[in-house]
This record gives C-alpha cells, sequence and structure tokens, in this order.
C-alpha cells in the first residue's frame, strides 16, 4: 500500500525469481514496461537470491559438483593413460562445497546486478495472486503486507520435490535434490530412489568420489524418454563406473535408526530390505502453488496441480499468465526462460512463439546425453516412416585423442523429406553437441544438410555430420 493508502501499481509483476520469472522480468524491463519481480528464496547468506532452483539448488549447483568429482575421478581412473601420475589424490569435500556455494553466489549475485541495470523492483518475500490483478506481497523482512497491482501478472513459482508414501524426508539420512548438494562427507553406501535425471546427476557425484550408489527404479525400462539405443548403451556404462541401477524395483517404506536408513523394497523376487547411510529421494518434482493462489484469484489448475495455461501461457484469468515448471511442458531451465521472454513480449504486443518440439534435453552424466526432437520409438507408434543413420565416437579422431571415446550420435531423417525428426546423442560434450541439431531441426532442415556442412576435424561433431551421411548409407568412416 502506498502512503496515501493506494496499492502501488507497475505494468508488470512477476511472481517467482526462478530462470523464467527473472527471465521474463528483465525482457519486461527490457521493453519499457515497470517491473516488479517478488521472490522468497534466501540463500545461504541469509539474503535474497534470486534464480530459484536452477542456481540455488538445481541446475548449477549441481553441474559445478559434477565438475569437481569429475576432475577427481578422471584423476584416479583415466590420467594413468595419459602418463599421469599422482600419488595420495584427495578430495577435500568442504572445499568442494564451498566452491559449488561461491559460484552459486557469484550467479544468484548476478542477477540481482541485472535488476538493478534494467530497473527491474526486486522484493524479497511471498507474493499471493489475489483477484482483478492484484498481488499480496509479505516482505521477509518481518514487514506488513504490501498490496501491489499490475496490468499483467506473471506466474514463474517453480517446483518442489514430490515426496513418496511411508518414505518421510528428514533431511538428514532422507534427503532431496538440496540435501544432496550439500552431503558434508562421502557416504559409504548412498541409496537413490529414482533412476531419473537427479537421480543419475547426484548419484554419479557421490559415486565419483568414492560411494556405493545403488538406484531403486520403479518402472521396468531404464530413462524410458531418451531413445532406447541411447539409453541402453548409456545403462551399459553407468554400470560399468560402478552405478548399481535396479529397474522394476519399488520402493515400499524407509525409515532412519541407528544412524542407516533402512528400505524395504518390492521386486521380481519379492520383497526384501536394504540398508543406506543416505537416502536420496529424486521421484520427480511437482509445481509449486502453495500460498500462490486466492480463492477468488480465477486461476485454475489442472488435474496434474499445474497452472492451466494455453498455447500463448495465458492463464484462465485475464491478464495473468504462467511459466516454467509450474505449467505444462518440460521441466527445464531452458524451457522456462523461453516462456518467460516469450510472455513479456507478448504482454508488450510483439508476436512471440516457442517451439516445444526443439527443446533440447541434456543429462550431465559422464558420458553425457542430449537428443531433440522425436525418439525411434515414439516415430514407430506414430506410424512415421523415418531413415535412421548413427555414428560411434570411437570412430572420430577427436575422441580417441581425448581417451574419452564412448558412445554414439544417431539421425533420424523422414524418409520422403529426409528433414531431421530427432537426433540422440551418447558421449562426450553431447551437451554442446546437440546446438548444431537443435539449429538444423529449427530451419526444418535435412539429414543432407548437415551431411553438406563442412564440420572442423578433429573435432567430436564430425560424429554429427557421419551420422548424417550415414542416413543416406554413405558414411566414410564406418561400414554403412
Ligand atoms: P524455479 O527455478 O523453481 O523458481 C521459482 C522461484 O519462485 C523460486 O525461487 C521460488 O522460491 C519462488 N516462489 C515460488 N512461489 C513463490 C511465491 N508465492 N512468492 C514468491 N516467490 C515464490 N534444468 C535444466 O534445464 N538443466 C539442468 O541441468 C537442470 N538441472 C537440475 C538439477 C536439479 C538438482 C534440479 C532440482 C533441477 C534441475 N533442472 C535443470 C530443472 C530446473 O531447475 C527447473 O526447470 C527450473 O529451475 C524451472 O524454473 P522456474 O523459473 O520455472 O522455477
Ligand atoms: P525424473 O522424472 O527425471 O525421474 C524420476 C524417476 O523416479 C523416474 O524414472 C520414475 O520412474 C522414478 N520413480 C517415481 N516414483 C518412484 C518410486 N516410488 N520408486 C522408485 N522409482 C520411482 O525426476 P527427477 O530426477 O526427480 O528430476 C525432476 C525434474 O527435474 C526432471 O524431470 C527434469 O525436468 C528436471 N531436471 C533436469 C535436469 C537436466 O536437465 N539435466 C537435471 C535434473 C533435474
Amino acid at each position: 500500500m502506498t502512503d496515501n493508502g493506494m496499492a502501488e501499481k507497475f505494468d508488470v509483476i512477476v511472481i517467482g525469481g526462478g530462470p523464467g520469472g527473472y527471465v521474463a522480468a528483465i525482457r519486461a524491463a527490457q521493453l519499457g514496461l515497470s517491473t516488479a519481480c517478488i521472490d522468497m528464496t534466501t540463500g545461504k547468506d541469509g539474503k535474497a537470491a534470486l534464480g530459484g532452483t536452477c542456481l540455488n539448488v538445481g541446475c548449477i549447483p549441481s553441474k559445478a559438483l559434477l565438475d569437481s568429482s569429475k576432475h577427481y575421478y578422471q584423476l584416479q581412473h583415466e590420467y594413468a593413460a595419459h602418463g599421469i601420475s599422482v600419488a595420495d589424490a584427495s578430495m577435500d569435500i568442504a572445499t568442494m562445497l564451498a566452491r559449488k556455494d561461491n559460484v552459486v553466489s557469484k550467479l544468484t549475485g548476478g542477477v540481482a546486478q541485472l535488476f538493478k541495470a534494467n530497473k527491474v523492483k526486486q522484493l524479497h518475500g511471498r507474493g499471493r495472486l489475489l483477484a482483478d490483478r492484484r498481488v499480496a506481497f509479505t516482505p521477509h523482512a518481518g514487514e506488513d503486507s504490501l498490496l501491489l497491482e499490475a496490468d499483467n501478472i506473471i506466474l514463474a513459482a517453480g517446483s518442489v520435490p514430490i515426496a513418496i508414501a511411508n518414505v518421510e524426508y528428514d533431511d538428514e539420512y532422507i534427503i532431496d535434490n538440496a540435501g544432496a548438494l550439500d552431503l558434508t562427507e562421502v557416504p559409504r553406501r548412498l541409496g537413490v530412489i529414482g533412476a531419473g535425471v537427479i537421480g543419475l546427476e547426484l548419484g554419479s557425484v557421490w559415486q565419483r568420489l568414492g560411494s556405493e550408489v545403488t538406484l531403486l527404479e520403479a518402472l521396468p525400462t531404464f530413462l524410458p524418454a531418451a531413445d532406447q539405443d541411447i539409453s541402453k548403451q548409456a545403462g551399459r556404462l553407468f554400470k560399468r563406473q560402478g552405478l548399481d541401477i535396479r529397474l522394476g524395483t519399488l520402493v515400499k517404506s524407509a525409515s532412519v535408526a541407528d544412524a542407516e536408513v533402512r528400505v524395504t523394497l518390492q521386486d521380481k523376487e519379492g520383497e526384501s530390505e536394504i540398508s543406506f547411510n543416505r537416502l536420496l529421494v529424486a521421484v520427480g518434482r511437482k509445481p509449486y502453488t502453495e500460498g500462490l493462489l486466492a480463492e477468488d484469484s480465477g486461476v485454475a489448475l489442472n488435474e496434474r496441480g499445474q497452472i492451466d495455461v494455453n498455447e500463448k501461457s495465458q492463464t484462465t484469468a485475464t491478464g495473468v499468465w504462467a511459466i516454467g515448471d509450474c505449467v505444462r511442458g518440460p521441466m527445464l531451465a531452458h524451457k522456462a526462460s523461453e516462456e518467460g521472454i516469450a510472455v513479456a513480449e507478448l504482454v508488450a504486443g510483439k508476436a512471440a512463439h516457442i517451439h516445444f518440439d526443439t527443446v533440447p534435453w541434456v543429462i550431465y552424466t559422464d558420458p553425457e546425453i542430449a537428443w531433440v526432437g522425436k525418439t525411434e520409438q515414439q516415430l514407430k507408434e506414430q506410424g512415421v516412416d523415418y531413415r535412421s543413420g548413427s555414428f560411434p565416437f570411437a570412430a572420430t579422431g577427436r575422441g580417441l585423442a581425448m581417451g574419452n571415446a564412448a558412445g554414439l550420435v544417431k539421425i533420424l531423417a523422414a524418409t520422403d523429406t529426409d528433414e531431421i525428426l530427432g537426433v540422440h546423442i551418447v558421449g562426450p560434450a553431447a551437451s554442446e553437441l546437440i546446438a548444431e541439431c537443435v539449429v538444423t531441426m529449427e530451419f526444418h532442415g535435412a539429414a543432407e544438410d548437415l551431411a553438406r556442412i563442412v564440420h572442423a576435424h578433429p573435432t567430436l561433431s564430425e560424429a554429427i555430420h557421419e551420422a548424417a551421411l550415414h542416413v543416406d548409407k554413405r558414411a566414410i568412416h564406418r561400414g554403412n
């Protein structure tokens, strides 16, 4: 409320300062709209920490730990082949965590700087959407709630981990992603419920540092959303690294006793018990809408608890938009950010759209897994005629020279037009290699287009070139 009792007015209020919300706020401000962004996350220093799940307890800290643990693992297992030997390699977990925290605070501070530079008003506290595009803002500082209003409101409240029945988080022994990013010592045995993206990434971190990691996965198929050629190859490589991935394994309950977590599980052999020093629960995430919407806000949720939006990200309330993890679509930072930009542009009266078909997926294991577009199993289900080309990194000079040549590239193209329908990679730098494929698909490029483009030698990208040639069975460095 302002001094004269009126609600403070903005062109745009964003609730949520993650990669969806903060990007939407910056773009709205760039377009000349007066913008406020409300976010309630507090960092380890007790101050506001913009960037949401992604910067604070998601993408960035997990990648920092993946990099640290990869250096340690390579030092122990891979550098000897290069003639490098180091006696008594050791890992100081406190230093690793401090480096990770430092990366996080640089980035969260960077977003605050960007807000200042773009004149986005940063409000640290909770936002609640009321009727008629009004927002109640409750500051963290303990002051009274303020009433704000805007012509347009963007909800970007993100997501939180799902809990499963009979497995209660205690944040010490039974932990979620935030807990697994802050373990102060390497657990001797780490159990992970869910062999999905978080389970594989954070399981890899602690396995590389010396934990015996067991992933308990309910489904009978490993990574069913990925192309099955890729997930089978990845599964074999992860097993060789020591990750114990148990498919078709349903966790019935977990309890903590004598500093151990006892898990009761059911698999094809029947019911059994297994103990761990720590248990990470990573069974998916759900939209976070607690306290976000007043009863008369006019915003409806769908049957999955997501904020209901149309293809333009408009909710059921006029002038209220929603983006990112709290709406339909993949729960990915880059998807949230692109939706944020699109909505800010729509609010400013511009044309904007997102191609959900070309949102890339990346899993930052070693080897990395990345894909865009349709999998072979999806094309079969949909009755689409396609041709397939593939190429192993083991046949690339660069992969062999690096000593990192596991995996392959697989390209799927329409039989009639040769348009690329999907690209699937498991291998070194897959996260970077996929970008070329996303661009080609955005331009409706054909396998022939990729095959005609000059790729530098020796690079890993030659595997993409050769896979594209292989679609037409004319690869040079493999049998066709
Ligand atoms: P969020 O990032 O969740 O941000 C929402 C923000 O809104 C939070 O700060 C929250 O506190 C705040 N908020 C919610 N309600 C209110 C309210 N009422 N008032 C004020 N503030 C509110 N994605 C990738 O693309 N790549 C990765 O490598 C990757 N790695 C991940 C690793 C882990 C361990 C996890 C957990 C996730 C990872 N993700 C990754 C997913 C990614 O973090 C999310 O898709 C992304 O953060 C979603 O962005 P968002 O803006 O929708 O929501
Ligand atoms: P996920 O959906 O990737 O994996 C969850 C897994 O848990 C699934 O395989 C599911 O079958 C399994 N599962 C569910 N219930 C179970 C049960 N009761 N017992 C055993 N297994 C069970 O979810 P996540 O790993 O928690 O990650 C959440 C989301 O965060 C991801 O879907 C992704 O959108 C995002 N994320 C992205 C990245 C990235 O882009 N690199 C990294 C981490 C997280």
